[in-house]
């Protein structure tokens, strides 16, 4: 398989193609990245919130791998970003996932009750503990990011949002660049709706590549751009890696920009906050 892409922002080295996890449990996660692992993917997405460090761990342990070969990733959800919960979160994640350390600690969402401020002050203060190699956050608009980054002399290396051709993030994207923060896609096949679209499957067909890959590519292909699909199918989880032989046209990237809709958004719980609000 040709070499991945290493997407490199403010010190931190991420691989671009990570494997998803939110919704894969117990042994169908551990097998999920196995199978992620023995494919090649070296990047590992998960969150507290997704009950799975456990066997995420196990499969990363499993896998006789050196740990500074994979770059794995975990969030704090909203309800622990206050000052001192933070931080227990964050060891509470080490400890289920057998690491003494992450790569990437984000905080998943924005909380509607600690201020954006405090919230980044003790994600700073868990990578000074050594908790975390590097920090990020999710799911933060334009206007958060500028807060987050106000907030702290540590560097944010990505804001982790959804990103798919159906949604458009140039604004929140432009934010992140600006601070030289990677962008890191969810949701990066738009939840495989995306898969079915006229448009990427001509692409695809005029490539031999699948639609899925046409689109991962597209993210990929994108400066700074990192992409975290989730599958719990051995096939597809190699199908989705293999994306790093081929390259897009750049009015093949534009036409595939061009299907963004209004509607596009996947994600966008009743509790959070809005994310289009203006800069
Ligand atoms: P994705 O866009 O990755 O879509 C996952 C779906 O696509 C699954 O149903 C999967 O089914 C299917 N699929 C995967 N590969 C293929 C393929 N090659 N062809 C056709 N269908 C395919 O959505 P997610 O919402 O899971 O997002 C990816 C990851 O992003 C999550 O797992 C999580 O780690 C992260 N995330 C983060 C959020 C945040 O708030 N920070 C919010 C949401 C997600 P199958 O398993 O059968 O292959």
């Amino acid at each position: 398989m040709a070499d991945q892409i290493i997407v490199e922002a403010n010190g931190a080295r991420i691989p671009a193609i990570g494997l998803g996890t939110w919704q894969l449990r117990d042994e169908a996660c551990f097998e999920a990245v196995r199978w992620g692992l023995e494919a090649g993917y070296r990047h590992l997405d998960t969150a507290a919130m997704y009950e799975n460090e456990e066997p995420v761990g196990q499969a990363l342990k499993a896998s006789g791998l050196d740990r500074d070969a994979v770059f794995v990733t975990t969030k704090v959800w909203p309800s622990d970003v206050a000052p001192g919960n933070l931080e227990r979160s964050a060891e509470a994640s080490l400890k289920r996932l057998g690491l003494s350390q992450v790569d990437l600690l984000l905080i998943h969402w924005p909380s509607a009750d600690v201020p954006v401020a405090d919230s980044v002050r003790a994600l700073a203060n868990a990578r000074r503990q050594g908790l975390a190699r590097h920090i990020g956050i999710s799911n933060f608009s334009a206007k958060l990011v500028e807060q987050a980054v106000a907030a702290t002399d540590e560097p944010l290396v990505t804001n982790q949002c959804e990103y798919h051709p159906y949604l458009n993030q140039d604004r929140v994207r432009a934010a992140g660049r600006r601070h030289g923060m990677a962008f890191t896609s969810y949701c990066p096949l738009g939840r495989s709706g995306l898969v079915g679209d006229p448009t990427i499957r001509a692409i695809a067909e005029a490539y031999e590549r699948t639609p899925a890959q046409v689109i991962l590519r597209w993210h990929v292909q994108q400066p700074g751009t990192v992409a975290i699909p989730r599958s719990g199918n051995r096939g597809r989880i190699a199908e989705n890696l293999d994306v790093f032989d081929f390259a897009l046209a750049e009015d093949e990237m534009q036409r595939i920009s061009a299907l963004a809709r209004p509607d596009g958004r996947r994600v966008s719980p009743a509790w959070a906050l809005p994310l289009d609000e203006a800069a």
